[in-house]
């Protein structure tokens, strides 16, 4: 049964618009679970933003370039648009290269010296991003690895797309650490060439382009654009099935007693979409486990906190998720919905996997 992504499409578009209007060189990354959309309906979307009437004086390359995460992602998004295709995984020997995609609209990260000379040699002429590692320490050259690289480069049939920075989450702190890289950048001599950035500021990118005014800086956004206007976004679950029990009645698969009288609310969305167990609601202190355990509240009946929403409050797990269902328990007094109702989830984008998306 189904977990829906209800989208206002008017909203979502228009904030997508925006922020690609003011966000020069945007690159939009689709990856993952396509942020809940999928990746495909993201392709389609950077089509549909290289397709856009611009204003004047807007940016050109709007909609030229999409990055995803891996090689693995390039065939589900290379149909849907006409973009070249960065693939932020830096490129190993190993990869299998995505099959029937031309492969001049790719983009390679490179981060170790001996991927330089191996792609090389299995695919002369590949465009490629040489990546610094940042803080992050996640991949990439360091300075002197990215001087080596560069020398390695220019010798090679390569072509040099620019170099890359995956910086961490920490928003408008990253100046000085970026300019440090820039400097390894400078004296690796890769001057006049592409940066392409991840989470910095629109003031940071600012800083950055008239402080570095002979480079190219190109950020790469996923989170803040595709799910940048929440309000524009409602997961969504259905009522299945509502049964009254009683108090000490058994239900579910493990045969537990209902701690009080009230009822079952049977809604769509398990462990298949991501549903999990979420933190239990009582504190985790004795003393307000105690306070709990002698207010007989339902947490202190084991009960947990579900991402479903009945009448704007969170309701309590029943019994742990099901596959595509989850059980809820609604306590007496509490209005019931009907078979058929929608209901609000909270979940996470990233980690949900909805079985459609509605634009409305
Ligand atoms: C995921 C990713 C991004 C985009 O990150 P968001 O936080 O979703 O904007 C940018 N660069 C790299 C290398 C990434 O892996």
């Amino acid at each position: 049964m189904s977990v829906i992504l209800r989208v206002e499409g008017e909203r979502w578009r228009a904030h997508l618009r925006a922020l690609a209007l003011r966000t020069p060189g945007l690159v939009p990354v689709a990856k993952g679970n396509g942020y809940g959309f999928g990746l495909g309906m993201l392709a389609r979307r950077v089509q549909w933003l290289a397709d856009q009437v611009r204003p004047a004086g807007a940016d050109a390359r709007l909609g030229d370039t999409l990055a995803v995460g891996t090689y693995d992602e390039v065939s589900a998004v290379a149909p849907r648009c006409a973009a070249d295709l960065l693939v932020l995984t830096p490129w190993r020997p190993f990869v299998t290269p995505p099959d029937g995609v031309d492969p001049r609209r790719l983009i390679h990260t490179l981060g170790r010296l001996p991927d330089v000379s191996a792609l090389a040699e299995r695919h002369p002429g590949a465009r490629v991003v040489l990546e610094r590692a940042t803080s992050m320490r996640r991949h990439g050259f360091d300075a002197a690895g990215l001087r080596h690289a560069a020398r390695q480069l220019r010798q090679s049939k390569l072509r040099l797309e620019g170099v890359a920075f995956h910086l961490p989450l920490t928003a408008g702190a990253h100046l000085s650490e970026v300019h440090r890289l820039m400097t390894d950048v400078v004296a690796a001599e890769l001057t006049d060439t592409t940066i392409w950035v991840s989470h910095l500021s629109p003031d940071e990118l600012a800083a950055l382009r008239t402080t570095y005014a002979d480079f190219t800086v190109r950020p790469r956004i996923g989170t803040d654009l595709w799910l940048g206007d929440r309000g524009a976004l409602r997961p969504q679950a259905t009522v299945l099935d509502v049964h009254p029990i009683d108090r000490g009645e058994l239900f579910g698969y493990r045969g537990r007693a209902a701690p009080r009288a009230g009822h079952l609310v049977v809604v769509s969305g398990g462990t298949a979409h991501g549903i999990g167990l979420e933190a239990p609601t009582g504190e985790l202190s004795l003393k307000s486990r105690a306070a709990t355990l002698a207010r007989g509240g339902l947490d202190a009946a084991g009960l947990v906190r579900s991402p479903f929403l009945i009448d704007g409050k969170q309701r309590l797990f029943a019994e742990p998720p099901h596959m595509q269902a989850s059980m809820l328990f609604l306590p007496l007094g509490s209005r019931v919905p009907q078979v058929g109702d929608r209901i609000d989830v909270r979940v996470r984008f990233t980690t949900t996997t909805f079985d459609r998306v509605e634009l409305d």
